[in-house]
């Protein structure tokens, strides 16, 4: 099968700003910011998408929300807030078949969302 859009950027094939990586995750900014600080967190393990993780991705998936929530902390969004959001299917508006955790900051969010 084809590599995806975001495993070409965790293997550095595509170009993005990256944020934070280490053995389990890559964060890089998002090419379409809908938000000031807008940044996607995708596991290095090509998992198409969170109805698809497994059980032997439980500590993978726990390490991303951790590093999630350090790298809002670094980019200065814990006083304002900061959402965190995962597409899952065609409903939600996924259109990278690579799970990746949205991190939006920088402006206030509505509820519920669009
Ligand atoms: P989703 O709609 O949840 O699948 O999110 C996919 C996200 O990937 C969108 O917010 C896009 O703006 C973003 N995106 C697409 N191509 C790139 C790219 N080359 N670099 C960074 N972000 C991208």
């Amino acid at each position: 099968m084809s590599q995806t859009l975001f495993e070409r950027i965790v293997a550095r094939e595509i170009p993005a700003t990256i944020v934070f990586e280490d053995d389990r995750i890559v964060a890089f900014r998002d090419i379409n910011p809908k938000a000031p600080t807008h940044v996607l967190i995708v596991p290095r393990k090509p998992i198409p998408r969170l109805a698809d993780a497994q059980p032997q991705d439980h500590a993978m998936l726990g390490h991303l929300l951790l590093k999630a929530a350090e790298i809002a902390r670094q980019l200065g969004l814990d006083a304002t807030g900061y959402r965190l959001v995962i597409n899952n299917g065609p409903d939600a508006g996924e259109s990278v078949p690579h799970l990746h955790c949205h991190l939006l900051g920088g402006r206030p969010m509505a509820w519920p969302p669009g």
